[in-house]
């Protein structure tokens, strides 16, 4: 069971602490400092790795988006769960990745990108058009996907986030001065909410994540 620290705010930004069918993961936004986190490679998957991921899923589809890093639901593992379609029904296109190695072909296209964790932003970002995606499957099975396109994009972002690394550091100069508004607003947000004691300081957040870490990587 987690260590649930007393000592840290409660609020709707904190992963709950709990064990089991009661865990409630959130999204976080830009700047939380667990999006800058570089994530450990999994030892092990457990039934609340699996309860990760399904829940992953649930907040993914919820926001409408097609890919989610477990940075972005605040966990240190190298996991993101995936589905290009973006359509729940489409259970062929749903993907667990963790521990992923990717290798990338030669090519580069430019083409349109947002993400959950900086939601109403977008940029064309330019990412390896094709890639060989090596990972293991919540099953702990070893599986090698060659992907192309657009599913290629979504996995590459997805690789960034567990590095530590969000598509507006692969922007130009002049496409961060047409974003940089846009991220101020996310910045004062999150300050704001480190004013009013809801959200837990660096200190409180590297903590959790070491925690978290222990327990798996
Ligand atoms: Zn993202």
């Amino acid at each position: 069971m987690f260590d649930s620290r007393g000592d840290q705010p409660s609020s709707s930004e904190l992963l709950s602490t709990r064990t089991g069918s009661d865990l409630e993961l959130q999204i976080i936004h830009y700047p939380h400092p667990t999006l800058r986190h570089v994530s450990k490679p999994l030892k092990r998957v457990d039934a609340e790795v699996r309860a990760y991921a399904s829940q992953m899923f649930d907040l993914m589809y919820q926001h409408e988006g097609v890919g989610l890093a477990a940075n972005q639901v605040n966990l240190p593992y190298r996991l993101f769960v995936i589905n290009a379609t973006g359509d729940p029904e489409q259970k062929d296109a749903q993907g667990v990745f963790i521990n992923p190695v990717l290798s990338r072909g030669k090519t580069q296209v430019a083409g349109d990108e947002g993400c959950l964790s900086i939601p109403g932003i977008s940029a064309s970002v330019s990412r390896h058009e094709t890639v060989t995606l090596q990972a293991y499957n919540l099953a702990g099975e070893e599986v090698t996907v060659e992907l192309s396109g657009f599913v290629a994009r979504v996995v590459q972002h997805e690789v960034d986030h567990l590095d530590g690394r969000l598509f507006i550091d692969r922007l130009s100069t002049t496409q961060m001065a047409e974003v940089r508004d846009a991220l101020e607003e996310f910045e004062i947000e999150f300050s704001s909410m480190r004013d009013r004691g809801e959200m837990p300081t660096d200190d409180q957040v590297a903590a959790r994540l070491a925690e978290l870490e222990q327990l798996r990587t």
